[in-house]
Formats: structure tokens, sequence, C-alpha cells
């Protein structure tokens, strides 16, 4: 009998597409991108929503109320910055196995709460259940955006500049870290991979910003590693892509333990996932004026990491040579073979 492991996340979501058209003319985008985009006068709502399951998300062993509350929310903070906008309102929903310990639940709803309550974020609602099995949190996220500034992942057009908004691979790393144990690899390093890896970040003020300049053409957030979620850039805008490997911002303490467990980081840059950057493309001709807004509002510097090409496909190009880029990132169900 066929089993959903067999069919893979992105054919369920390609199907479910196909399945519920959208029908409403208040629907800018449904299915399809970081968040679903509604239109509301001049203004558009964003929605997002992301799960975490134990065993699935999060280890059993090693789970921590606060790191999952951060992840929880900067997950689904990371959809709303991809598309441009800011979060306004939440919807929790949790599943609970009876034995949750209550200091385990109080630590998690205190953390959550303070992260809400330092962005102006209301919590509106939600649901809460026993759970026979594994913890299972789901957050939704209401944003806004002007409706002309929401940046969609088919934006991008051949030759625009592929940028990326910080260094990659360090969650991916800090996960290594924390399955190999390197008791001799330095503390402060240490600390940065592996809360990477718990609390990652969401790029919630530099996404609006982009937006905002008018000079971004598409966006996401890196979700699932850079190859899969360019992929997703590529194939929205009908376009191909090529990565320059050499300038893939990779962080000094993810090339040090690279060093150390003889693994490539930029492996861990390409298909590692979690990182939470933006992803995002520009005009070739506007690419500087982009960088100089950037660096002068925001205080940071973005990294150009590729261009956008008419032929479909990922190519990555180094000193030596260009190959296809066929590393995938993380897919739940994978099908066999893929
Ligand atoms: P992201 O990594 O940005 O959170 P996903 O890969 O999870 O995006 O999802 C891709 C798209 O598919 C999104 O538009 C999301 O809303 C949609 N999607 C995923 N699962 C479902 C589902 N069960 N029902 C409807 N839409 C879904
Ligand atoms: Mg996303």
């Amino acid at each position: 009998m066929a089993q959903l492991k067999n069919i893979g996340e992105l054919n369920l979501i390609r199907d479910l597409m196909n399945r519920f058209p959208t029908a409403g003319s208040e629907v800018i985008k449904g299915i399809g991108d970081d968040c679903a985009v509604f239109k509301s006068d001049d203004k558009a709502l964003l929605f997002t929503t992301d799960i975490m399951v134990e065993g699935v998300h999060f280890l059993s062993e090693t789970k921590n109320p606060s790191s999952l509350a951060k992840k929880l929310l900067a997950v689904n903070l990371s959809d709303v910055a991809a598309m441009g906008g800011r979060t306004r309102a939440g919807l929790l929903t949790v599943a609970l196995p009876g034995e949750t310990e209550t200091d385990f639940w109080n630590e998690f709803i205190k953390v959550l709460s303070d992260e809400f309550l330092s962005r102006w974020i209301d919590l509106i609602g939600g649901d809460t259940s026993s759970s026979p099995g594994p913890l299972i949190l789901n957050l939704a996220l209401i944003g806004t955006a002007d409706i002309k500034n929401v940046i969609y992942r088919s934006g991008a057009s051949e030759g625009d500049a592929i940028y990326v908004s910080r260094a990659l691979g360090d969650s991916a790393a800090g996960l290594d870290l924390l399955r190999h144990d390197e008791p001799g690899f330095e503390r402060h390093a240490f600390e940065r991979l592996v809360t990477a890896h718990d609390s990652p970040r969401a790029e919630e003020d530099l996404g609006p910003f982009l937006a905002k300049t008018g000079l971004i053409t598409a966006m996401i957030d890196i979700s699932d590693g850079l190859t899969t979620d360019l992929s997703h850039v590529a194939e929205a805008s009908g376009l191909g892509a090529e990565l320059y490997l050499k300038d893939l911002p990779i962080s000094d303490e993810a090339k040090s333990l690279g060093r150390i467990l003889k693994k490539d980081p930029v492996n861990w840059a390409l298909t590692g996932g979690e990182d939470y950057a933006l992803l995002f493309t520009s005009r070739e001709s506007r690419a500087a004026e982009l960088e100089k807004l950037v660096r002068e509002n925001m205080g940071r510097d973005i990294r150009k990491v590729g261009r956008m090409k008419a032929a479909p496909g990922l190519e990555g190009v180094d000193a030596e040579s260009r190959f296809l880029l066929t590393g995938r990132g993380y897919e739940h169900f994978q099908p066999e073979g893929e």
C-alpha cells in the first residue's frame, strides 16, 4: 500500500495547491510563498504557520523550553520578514503529553510571552490538546505590510544579483557539534554555533527595510538550505541561478569546526538549512545602491553570492569549474532515490 513517506513533502504541497485553487479576489498569494498574502484596502495581511514536533524538529533528551519558545517564534518571524512585513499577532496551538512537567511549560510560556511583549506582538488565540505521544508546538503569525512593498519569490529577472543577509552554515555546524561533542572546541565558538542552531534569529528588521528600499525583486528566508531555497526563487521566477562558492559568507567558527571534523563548511552553507538568513535579489544596476543603503541604515554588509540566469537549474561556480548543484536541504517524507 502506498505510504506518505514515499511521496515527498514538496509533492504533497504541490498536490494541495492543485486541489485547493484560490478563488477569493482578496487572496493575492495562496500556497507557495513564505506567507499567504491577503488584501485589505492598501494593506497586505500576511499569514504563516510552522509546527515543531518532538522527535522530528527537536529531541526529547535535549529539549529546552526557552530555546523551543525562541525558535518557534523565530522560524515564523522569519517568514513574515521574508515577505517584507512586520509581525502583529499570533495564535499558539499545542498538543501536550500529560507527563510534561509544569516547570517546563511555565518556562516555555514565560519566554514566549517575553518575546511577544518586547515586539508588541499580541497572542490572540490558539488551541490546546493532550498528546498521547510527542510534544507538538504550532505557532501561526499575522503580519502586515503595504501591498506595494510585499516581496514574492517570483519577482526575480535574468541577470539579477543574488544576495544573502549574513553568514550561512552556523546552524548546521552547531547541530554537528552537538552530535559529535568536541570537548576541545573553543567555548565562545561553541556557543555561537550551538546558539545559531538552538535559538536562531530572524531578520525581522532587515526584511521590511529591504522591501521598503524598492530595490529588491524577490526574497525568501533560508530555512531548508541555500540550494533548496534558491531553487524555490528560481522556479517561481521561471529562471535558473549560479552561485559563486568562494563568495558564500561563512563564519570563522564554522570554518574552524570544519577543520576539526574534516568537513567542508561550504556544504553546511549550501544544504544545512535552519539559518533563517534572508536570500534576496536585486537588479545588477541597483546593487551598489542597495549595498550602500543597507550599510548606512542598518550598519551591516549584505553579501552578493550569485546571479539569476535564464537557463533553469542551479550551478556552482568556483575558481576552476562550473558544476550542477544538486545537493538538497532537508525535506520531510524524502521520496526514495531523490
Ligand atoms: P516555509 O519553509 O517558508 O515555512 P514550507 O516549505 O513549509 O514554507 O511551505 C511551502 C508552502 O506550502 C507555503 O506556502 C505553505 O503555506 C504551504 N503549505 C505547507 N503545508 C501546507 C498544508 N498542510 N496545507 C496548506 N498549505 C501548506
Ligand atoms: Mg520560509
